[in-house]
């Protein structure tokens, strides 16, 4: 082994799982041949050899099914191409819905699944009975069908994948462990084995439950843990054939599937057992764990209920195995935020095997071109926190991850574990306020607050949640009077010193180098004219400027920022995320309130509109600044967090006199869409220019020294647009928009909602999305009245605008 191994490739590829050997494939498949892939043991001896073998394709969101809809193509022809068996077998699925809210987000999916021909069939008892009679289904109310879903033996895929990148120049090791990876603080440069060194372009860390501990030992952060996973073969079932669909159960946790002769009944239960808290040991190959029956015998008293035939037959084989589980649910994939060149695609969170050839198509192509082929935000991995490889806090979340994969994905569902990791300085005195905390990367926040005497809990439905009204209440108190957000888990960082200017100017669409005291609403895009970033960015001196920017982008947007600074440039990025709290005044009211706390002159033409300043407030001094994310005139006050306090007490004493409400992120969200404000993540994404976003105000194309994307937008100026963003209202006021929802011109599906909420001063659920010029031409007009949002399989009338529906000539912020 060690004469073999070569001391350079242009790629390392740490692990062969399923997910290792598809990406070696596919780089392979892209002419990229010197791959090397490096395996501790043998291909597929971590989790994949456990796989169970589903292949489904429908998931939460467009971008992800569109992944998982590949792999379904991949190893329908893999077998052919490659001459390795994988056991694929197009045989349908059926999910059963015995609720109503299990119903309703079903038919969601159904609708979804149209924006790209994925064919979802909504069917009835009776249908499902017909396509799979061992079920009793007395309590089921419906269902949907995927008669392109299917099954295959996970190390036969895994073999054949391997075989199709040996056949195209990738070198695959087995026994060969990769214990160091060596970078230069900015880049990886190569691994160590104990056969020696190697050196490489790239490294993808694929190592599965391992990954997290190896990418921390080079302070790049992939929060996992491993977590007992269940599943029980049953022989001498009655009634089983090969070509039956998969059955999933979500409402009783469990899927069914045909397994050589057996059925497979596995389960995705609540309160899963997190493994391997201690580390993973070292010599597990092809392991298994002794498991806890009594843990999954609810699930599977539950599966005898369901297939009855099961009560006669036999327990071949009653099996766990470990799999990694991530704290959001969602796999980590990419380019790693700390180091160049370090990609991870790792946290498979039990749907590995289906998700594979996906992965591996956009890794390979993200190695390529530098940049990952479509939007992958809700997968990225520079989205991981930093505290959450904390395995305390792994271990309380992870437990109920797993669960997940089959509850109820209910609108504005919270976690219910590893609550109150991140708290603002003013966390105790909202809740006293009545809040209602979500989480959001770790940040505790409130959402809404209940009047007194209610329970701040949620809920849940498609429908309106119990918390509808309460937020309607401070939605309408921000338009009125004014509301106070505590936006603290906003990102904040500082660039300070003498290139400052230049260097941010240089990332920045918008102009920067303005005088002290200006803010600048900008966006950072990337060589193609897609939208990084969407910040803003306040220069405090001639050398010093404050960056802020969402909770959720932290560590992407801070990196970007780091790795945009030339080495020999004079200037320093600094995360003062932590150091300043935010209370957001906003509101027609605003100004009065403030200005009964400070001595400071805050009238209009003192303090006019993307102005920043330091102001006394109470015993503070605090910066305010004039600007807004609700499209009211107010104020972000950016206050030293031990402050915080002291200046929240001040505020919420005066602000009785001017109708001061609390105010939560629900109602944020409402504002902003009714406003048409964009949201970095939903409707602006790397692969969405500003130009498509509407976004052209914020673009100085003629600014000196340019900006990174700017020959894009040029190019992108004259050969038109062929989508645009659009803001939609709907014409009944009673149904929901989320996101995903398909958005119809006549007989064609034009585009999909990127985020939707109910507007209440507009009076109905409105969203914002892009619409697509038919046959990719150029899309030169825009009907207010052409389209239809499909809801659940049901059309609705919307309204369409390029320009805001509430306040289009911005009349309110500049009072
Ligand atoms: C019971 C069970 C049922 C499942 N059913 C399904 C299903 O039906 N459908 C589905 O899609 N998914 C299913 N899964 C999940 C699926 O098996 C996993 O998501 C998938 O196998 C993960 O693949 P991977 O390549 O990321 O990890 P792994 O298969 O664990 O591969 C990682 C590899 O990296 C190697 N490695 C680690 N560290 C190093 C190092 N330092 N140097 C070299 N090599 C290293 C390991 O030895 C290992 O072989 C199931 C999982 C379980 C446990």
């Amino acid at each position: 082994m060690a004469v073999d191994l070569p001391s350079r490739a242009r790629v390392v590829i740490v692990g062969g799982g399923v997910i290792g050997c598809s990406i070696a494939y596919h780089l392979a498949k892209l002419g990229w041949s010197d791959v090397v892939l490096l395996e501790r043991k043998q291909l597929t001896s971590g989790t994949t050899w456990h796989a169970a073998g589903l292949i489904g394709q429908l998931r939460q969101s467009i971008n992800m099914t569109q992944l998982a809809r590949y792999t379904g193509d991949l190893y329908r022809g893999l077998e052919a191409e490659t001459g390795q068996a994988t056991g694929y077998r197009q045989c349908g699925s059926l999910s059963l819905a015995s609720t109503a809210g299990r119903m309703e987000e079903l038919k969601r999916s159904a609708s979804m699944a149209k924006v790209f021909d994925l064919p979802v069939h909504v069917l009835t008892p009776g249908e499902i009975h017909s396509l799979y009679p061992l079920a009793n289904l007395e309590d089921v109310i419906g269902g949907i069908h995927i008669p392109s879903d299917g099954y295959g033996n996970a190390v036969d895929i895994t073999q054949a994948l391997a075989k199709g990148a040996r056949a195209r120049g990738a070198r695959i090791f087995q026994d060969t462990k990769v214990t160091a990876i060596h970078h230069d603080g900015r880049r990886v440069s190569g691994v160590q084995t104990a056969q020696g060194r190697m050196d490489a372009d790239y490294v993808v860390l694929c190592g599965g439950m391992w990954t997290r501990d190896l990418a921390a030992s080079i302070g790049v952060s992939v929060p996992l843990h491993a977590c007992e996973h269940y599943y029980v073969l049953f022989q001498d079932v009655a009634g089983l054939n090969p070509d039956m669909p998969v059955l999933r159960d979500y409402d009783h946790c469990s899927y069914f599937k045909y397994d050589a002769g057996k059925l497979l009944v596995g389960a995705f239960e609540p309160n899963a057992r997190p493994w391997g808290a201690d580390g993973i040991p070292d010599d597990f190959c092809f392991g298994e764990i002794a498991g806890d029956f009594s843990h999954f015998e609810p699930v599977l008293l539950d599966a005898m209920r369901r297939i009855p035939a099961l009560e006669k037959a036999g327990i071949q084989k009653f099996f766990c195995g470990p799999e990694s589980f991530t704290p959001d649910v969602r796999y980590h994939l990419g380019e790693s935020a700390e180091l160049a060149n370090c990609f991870v695609a790792a946290g498979l969170n039990s749907i590995g095997l289906q998700s594979a050839g996906g992965i591996g198509k956009v890794v390979s192509e993200w190695i390529r071109d530098g940049h990952p082929p479509l939007d992958l935000w809700e997968v990225d991995v520079r989205r991981a926190m930093p505290f959450q490889i904390n395995r305390k806090y792994l271990r309380s979340r992870v437990s109920e991850s797993l669960g997940l994969l089959y509850a109820t994905h209910w609108p504005f569902r919270q976690f219910e574990s590893a609550r109150g990791v991140r708290k603002s300085a003013l966390h105790d005195r909202l809740a006293a306020a009545g809040a209602c905390f979500g989480e959001a990367f770790g940040w505790e926040r409130a959402n809404w607050y209940g009047p007194a005497g209610t329970a701040p809990k949620y809920e849940y439905s498609y429908g309106r949640q119990n918390w509808f009204e309460y937020s309607a209440a401070e939605h309408h108190a921000v338009r009125t009077a004014v509301g106070l957000f505590d936006q603290s888990s906003f990102a904040k960082f500082r660039l300070e010193g003498a290139d400052s200017a230049a260097v941010l100017n240089r990332l920045c669409a918008n102009d920067v180098d303005v005088a002290p005291g200006k803010i600048v609403y900008t966006q950072w895009l990337n060589e193609r004219g897609g939208i990084e970033a969407d910040l803003t960015v306040t220069r405090l001196s001639e050398t010093a400027y404050l960056i802020v920017t969402g909770a959720e982008t932290e560590t992407k947007d801070f990196n970007w920022l780091r790795r945009h600074i030339d080495p020999a440039a004079r200037c320093v990025a600094t995360n003062v995320t932590s150091g300043m709290g935010v209370l957001s005044l906003m509101g027609p009211r605003s100004r009065e309130l403030l200005q009964s706390l400070t001595p400071d002159d805050v009238s209009d033409r003192a303090f006019p509109f993307a102005t920043s300043r330091t102001i006394e407030l109470g015993y503070a001094l605090v910066r305010a600044s004039r600007i807004t994310y609700v499209g009211e005139l107010g104020w972000e006050l950016y206050v030293p967090t031990e402050f915080m306090l002291g200046v929240y007490d001040e505020l919420a004493h005066a602000g009785a006199r001017y109708d001061l409400a609390h105010a939560g992120y629900h109602a944020l969200n409402s504002l902003r869409i009714e406003k048409a404000y964009r949201h970095w993540g939903h409707d602006i994404t790397d692969e969405d220019t500003p130009l498509e976003a509407g976004l052209g105000f914020a673009v100085k194309f003629d600014k000196p020294g340019g900006f990174i994307g700017r020959e894009a937008l040029l190019r992108q100026k004259q050969s038109g647009l062929r989508k645009r963003l659009l803001q939609f209202k709907l014409a009944s006021p009673e149904p929901l928009l989320y996101h995903n929802e398909p958005i119809w011109q006549g007989d064609s599906i034009v585009g999909f909602v990127r985020s939707g909420m109910f507007a209440h001063t507009l009076g109905a659920a409105t969203g914002l999305g892009y619409v697509t010029a038919p046959n990719g031409g150029v899309l030169d007009a825009i009907g207010a009245d052409d389209y239809d949002i499909e809801i659940a399989g049901v059309r609705y009338r919307a309204t369409a605008s390029l320009r805001p529906l509430y306040d289009p000539k911005n009349e309110r912020i500049k009072a």
